[in-house]
C-alpha cells in the first residue's frame, strides 16, 4: 500500500489545451479519493497522469517514496478499471483473471490462489468456468474488478467503471466497491461525474472544473461549507437554491432581487461588516427552507408543481420571477396555487461574492 503525491501537476495536450492547470493532492495511504467534475473538467488526465498513460507536462508524482513521472505504467504497481471492461470474450472468468499474472511470469500455484482470493472476495467463485458473454453487466463488472484485485496493487485506479450499468446495479456495486475498499484498505483514486456516486464512496472527494481544483475535502464539508458557487450548485440534489440580488438593511436584512421582488432574510448570517448595499449570490438548499405560520414568515412563495418521491418531497416555488425548490414531508402537501409560508435557516445561508463566486466562509 502507498500514499500518493501530486504536486503541481499539470498538463497541456499538443495542441495547447490545458487540460489539468495545478493540481496538488496529497492522498493519503488506504484512501478512497474521489475526483469529480462535468464532462472536460480534467478528470480523466488526471488519473491517467497517475496511471501513467498520459505524461506530465510539468509537476512532481510520487506513489510511496518514487518519483515516478517517468516510470512505465507496468512499473508503478497500480492497477486501473476502466468503464468498458473489455473482457477476453473467449476466455472464461477464471481464465480472464489469471490473464494479467500469466503474462508478468507469475508461477502457476501463486496465480491460481490470487484468482481463487480475488473470486471469493467478489463472489465470483460459482462463475469461474463462465464466459463473459454468460454474465449479467454487474458479474462483467466484478470480473474486471477482480483482474485488478489479482494483482495486488498498492494503488487502484478506477475511471468511471459503473457508468454502463443501470441505476439499480450502479447503487449495488457502489456498496460493493466501498465494502471491497474497508476490506482491503488499498488506496483508491476512483473518477465519476456523478455527484452521488462521488458524495457516497468519497472519503474525501475533489472537485474540478475546467481543468482546476475547486475545493478538497470530505463529502460533508463540501455539502455544507462549499467554498465558491460552482461547488455549491454541483453537489446536492435537487440543486442549491440561487437568489442573486441587494442586500439590504430595511427593518431588518432583506435581498433585493432585479425584478424588485424581495425576501427578508433572519438574523445571525455570517457576513462581511460591508456586505450591506453590495450584490450578492444566496444559496439556500432545498432542506434549510422551513414551512411556517403566515405571521412567521420571511417570503412567502406561490406552489408550481409538488414532486413527492416517497420519503420525502420536491415543491418548485415561484416568488416574483425567481423560482425556488423545498424539500417537503409527504405527508402534508400543498396543493399547486396554493401559498407556502417560509423560513429561512439562519446558520444555512450561503453567501458568495457574485465577481468571484467565492463563498464568505468555508
Ligand atoms: P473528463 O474526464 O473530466 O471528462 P478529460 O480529462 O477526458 O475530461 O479531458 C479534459 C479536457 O482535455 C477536455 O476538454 C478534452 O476535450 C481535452 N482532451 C482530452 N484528451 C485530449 C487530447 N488528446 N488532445 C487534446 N485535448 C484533449
Amino acid at each position: 500500500m502507498a500514499n500518493v503525491q501530486l504536486s503541481n501537476l499539470r498538463k497541456v495536450y499538443p495542441n495547447g489545451h490545458v487540460a489539468v492547470a495545478d493540481a496538488s493532492i496529497d492522498i493519503a495511504d488506504g484512501e478512497l479519493l474521489v475526483l469529480v467534475g462535468p464532462s472536460g473538467c480534467g478528470k480523466s488526465t488526471l488519473l491517467r497522469m497517475i496511471a501513467g498513460l498520459e505524461s506530465i507536462s510539468s509537476g512532481t508524482l510520487r506513489i510511496g517514496d518514487r518519483v515516478v513521472n517517468d516510470v512505465a505504467p507496468k512499473d508503478r504497481d497500480i492497477a486501473m478499471v476502466f468503464q468498458s471492461y473489455a473482457l477476453y470474450p473467449h476466455m472464461s472468468v477464471a481464465e480472464n483473471l489469471a490473464f494479467g499474472l500469466k503474462l508478468r511470469g507469475h508461477d502457476k500455484a501463486a496465480v491460481a490462489a490470487r484468482v481463487q482470493d480475488a473470486a471469493k472476495v467478489l463472489e465470483l467463485d460459482a462463475l469461474l468456468d463462465r464466459k463473459p458473454g454468460q454474465l449479467s453487466g454487474g458479474q462483467r463488472q466484478r470480473v474486471a474488478l477482480g483482474r485488478a484485485l489479482v494483482r495486488q496493487p498498492q494503488v487502484f485506479l478506477l475511471d468511471e467503471p459503473l457508468s454502463n450499468l443501470d441505476a439499480k446495479l450502479r447503487a449495488g456495486m457502489r456498496v460493493e466497491i466501498a465494502r471491497l475498499h474497508q476490506r482491503l484498505g488499498t488506496t483508491m483514486v476512483y473518477v465519476t461525474h456523478d455527484q452521488i456516486e462521488a458524495m457516497t464512496l468519497g472519503q474525501r472527494i475533489v472537485v474540478l472544473k475546467d481543468g482546476e481544483i475547486q475545493q478538497v475535502d470530505t463529502p460533508m464539508a463540501l455539502y455544507e461549507r462549499p467554498a465558491n458557487l460552482f461547488v455549491a450548485t454541483f453537489l446536492g440534489s435537487p440543486a442549491m437554491n440561487v437568489l442573486t440580488g441587494t442586500l439590504l438593511q430595511e427593518d431588518g436584512l432583506r435581498l433585493r432581487l432585479d425584478d424588485g421582488t424581495s425576501f427578508a432574510l433572519p438574523d445571525g448570517a455570517d457576513l462581511p461588516a460591508d456586505a450591506v448595499g453590495k450584490r450578492w449570490h444566496l444559496g439556500v438548499r432545498p432542506e434549510d427552507l422551513h414551512r411556517t405560520d403566515a405571521g412567521d414568515a420571511h417570503f412567502t412563495p406561490v406552489v408550481d408543481v409538488v414532486e413527492p418521491v416517497g420519503s420525502e418531497a420536491f415543491a418548485n416555488l415561484r416568488h416574483g420571477a425567481q423560482d425556488l425548490v423545498v424539500r417537503l414531508s409527504p405527508r402534508d402537501l400543498p396543493s399547486p396555487g396554493s401559498t407556502l409560508p417560509l423560513r429561512i435557516d439562519p446558520v444555512r445561508m450561503h453567501f458568495f461574492d457574485v465577481d468571484t463566486g467565492l463563498a464568505t466562509r468555508v
